[in-house]
């Protein structure tokens, strides 16, 4: 039988990779895991975790209005962006410390080192330029930002990468994209005081989520001052001879910012990996192919996470990652569950969601059954923001079963979480009709809508 350098052989120590390399160290195995920027990868590094203190920070000034309602008189408040991206890169430096320590003490070996696949079994790392030899490999490299090569004037644009180490906040941006990168960014800057322009080519922001939840956080945004220009694109950025950059878009717009920054999309990371080296096959879009257990072509070598271009998103790389331990070295063959996935929209306000969107449900079952609220939360009462929340539970007609839940408004993320796992356990309406309310909060909302707001029947609306 061959003999290797170790039983398994992990490339990039983000989500997926450092959650499958502790695991399997932890297990007796001889493991190692190549990183080649900083161990916890996008989501610790420059991804959720940043973005969601990001958040956090652009909400003060809300929070600072909000208080005159409640007899508090908040004093002049200043906002300093070197504090908040130093206070940020501070807790970032914290978190991959213990991704490193928890690798660390589960037994892996880590090698700060870019890794390239030289064939099926043999690995090499670059830095030293060694090569090693390993019984498994996992793919774990991600994504990366797209670029939009094709844009002239793209490399005077800045990505999400770029806008966590901004030397100076903008006084105005524009940003490309109508997915959730986009829309937060969008948010997050305008609540530090940035002008903010946001630039979509579709008809509506944040394409596959349910409609009531794009059009009440479009109306949110531009009534807090968002500006979202849509069914348009950049054509062209140039340097405004006046310092700053000019955007020139499809329909003829020019737009002046001080940082232009893309939100496109992100693609699989497999550029230079010596994927074809190893026989391992990817589709057009660079994503590795996968079979139901994150199995490629050739039986030994794996793939996870964004890479494989299947859900990006961190608690998916993580799930895939558990799945194959199950799999590979517990005896116990797991694949990964893809199914009603609850996640959030980190705007403001927030989106949270599972399940299907009233459209997807309508066009999949005979008759369905849609609850809708929209009111405003109590919080807004004194305060006198003008906001909205809206709560929405999808029906199936047939069997009661709720197929969707979605909500806009604060602490969206967090009753999505648990609305997960309601719909995991396949509730139905009638659970939620005995279930008592919590009272006063905003979630009660969603345990007191007896009467559905309307059906869809064939694709038909019927009210009443
Ligand atoms: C701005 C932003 C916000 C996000 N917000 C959320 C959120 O709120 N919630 C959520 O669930 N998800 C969010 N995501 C997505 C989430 O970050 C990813 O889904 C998740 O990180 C995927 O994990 P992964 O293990 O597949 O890859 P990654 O975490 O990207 O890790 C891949 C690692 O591999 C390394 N690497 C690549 N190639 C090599 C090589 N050849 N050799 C060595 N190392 C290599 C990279 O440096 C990287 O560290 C966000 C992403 C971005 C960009």
């Amino acid at each position: 039988m061959a003999s290797y350098d170790y039983d398994l052989f992990v490339i990039g120590g983000g989500s997926g990779g450092v959650r499958s390399a502790r695991l399997a160290a932890g297990l007796g195995k001889k493991v190692a895991i190549a990183e080649e920027y900083r161990f916890g990868g996008t989501c610790v590094i420059r991804g959720c975790v940043p973005k969601k203190l990001f958040v956090y920070a652009s909400q003060f000034h809300e929070h600072f209005e909000d208080a005159a309602g409640y007899g508090w008189t908040v004093g002049e408040s200043r906002f300093d962006w070197t504090a908040l991206v130093a206070a940020k890169d501070k807790e970032i430096a914290r978190l991959e410390g213990l991704y490193r320590r928890g690798l660390e003490n589960a037994g892996a070996e880590l090698l700060d080192t870019r890794a390239e696949l030289v064939d099926a079994h043999t690995i090499r790392l670059v830095k030293t330029d060694t090569t090693v030899t390993a019984e498994r490999i996992i793919i774990a490299t991600g994504g990366t930002a797209n670029p939009h090569a094709a844009l002239p004037g793209h490399e005077l644009c800045i990505t999400s990468n770029e806008a966590f180490h901004l030397t100076e906040l903008p006084k105005s941006i524009l940003i490309a994209g109508g997915g959730y990168i986009a829309v937060e960014f969008a948010n997050i800057f305008h609540g530090l005081g940035v002008e903010t322009t946001l630039i979509y080519r579709g008809q509506e922001i944040l394409s596959r989520f349910d409609h009531d939840m794009r059009q009440g956080l479009h109306k949110a945004m531009e009534a807090k001052g968002i500006r979202i220009l849509l069914t348009d694109i950049i054509e062209e950025v140039t340097q405004s001879p006046a310092g700053g950059l000019t955007a020139r878009t499809k329909t003829g717009a020019t737009i002046v910012a001080d940082q232009v920054m893309l939100a496109l999309g992100r693609d699989p990371y497999t550029k230079g990996l010596g994927l074809e080296k190893a026989g391992v096959a990817v589709d057009e879009r660079g994503a590795v192919i996968v079979d139901a257990y994150s199995r490629t072509n050739v039986p030994h070598i794996f793939a996870l996470g964004d890479v494989t271009d299947r859900v990006q998103l961190t608690p998916v790389a993580i799930h895939e990652a558990m799945c194959f331990i199950e799999t590979e070295y517990r005896g116990n063959p797991t694949s990964p569950d893809h199914d009603l996935i609850a996640t959030a929209v980190f705007s403001q306000p927030e989106i949270g969601t599972v399940g299907l969107s009233e459209e997807e449900a309508a066009q999949r079952f005979d008759e369905i059954e849609v609850y809708r609220a929209e009111f405003r939360p109590m919080k807004a009462t004194l305060s006198g923001r003008a906001e909205k929340m809206i709560m929405k539970l999808v029906v199936n007609g047939a069997d009661r079963k709720v197929l969707g839940a979605h909500i806009l408004g604060h602490d969206a993320g967090e009753m999505a979480q648990l609305l997960g796992v309601s719909l995991k356990a396949g509730v139905t309406k009638d659970d939620f009709d005995r279930t008592m309310a919590v009272h006063p909060t905003a979630a009660e909302e969603l345990v007191t809508m007896y009467k559905p707001s309307y059906r869809v029947k064939g694709g038909q609306r019927i009210d009443g």
